[in-house]
């Protein structure tokens, strides 16, 4: 069985990404592994931080790997926070802060478009391939939901009325943008057979 880490620690995103790639293959995390170091992430751009973080596994580890990065992306507030959505409201990974910052910098506003966009760096054989995954929506007013994670309670996929953290992981997984770019990484491993 071929054995790929993926460059995090984040329990969610593993749930996430172990349903969708199923069982052809062995992954690792980071604490798998023994990598216990924040790993550095300070481009500018999405695909610059997955290849970043990919890189730093490959070259310290010699693990074929990948890494993912997410942004949240809002049309009226010109593609903010893009690639500062953790860290939008503080330095630190503060999801409430985040959201509430989020909301309150959208107060009036009609325009709530908004779509999460994820960069998939994968490292095979010491080659890197970029695969990229886009879910359109709109930000609430207000948070709704208890499932997921990140700003899951105030984002509404395109073809439904509830929030991804009132759908769950199940429809999650089938329109998100994690799921997409996971999807073209899961066609391009086993080569159309996915
Ligand atoms: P990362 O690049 O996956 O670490 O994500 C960057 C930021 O986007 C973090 O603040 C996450 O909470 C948020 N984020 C990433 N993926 C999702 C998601 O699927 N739902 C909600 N928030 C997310």
């Amino acid at each position: 069985m071929k054995k790929l880490v993926i460059a995090t620690n984040n329990a969610h995103k593993l749930e996430e990404i172990k349903a969708i790639l199923g069982n052809e293959f062995e992954l690792l995390s980071l604490k798998d592994i023994h990598c216990d170091v924040d790993i550095p992430e300070n481009s500018d751009t999405l695909e610059g931080n997955a290849s970043q973080k990919s890189h730093y596994v490959y070259e310290n580890y010699g693990l074929d790997c990948f890494a993912d990065d997410t942004g949240l992306e809002v049309e009226a507030l010109g593609g903010a926070p893009g690639v500062h959505t953790a860290r939008y409201a503080t330095d630190g990974h503060d999801t409430d802060a985040n959201t509430r910052k989020l909301l309150h910098e959208l107060e009036g506003k009609e325009n709530r478009k908004a779509r999460f966009r994820t960069i998939v760096s994968l490292i095979e054989n010491g080659v890197e391939h970029q695969f990229e995954g886009i879910v359109n929506g709109e930000i609430t007013t207000e948070k709704k939901g208890e499932k997921g994670f990140g700003y899951d309670p105030v984002f509404i996929p395109e073809g439904y009325t509830e929030t991804f953290a009132e759908l769950g992981v199940d429809v999650k997984n089938q329109v998100s943008h994690r799921s997409r770019a996971i999807a073209k990484l899961c066609e391009y491993l086993k080569k159309g057979a996915c």
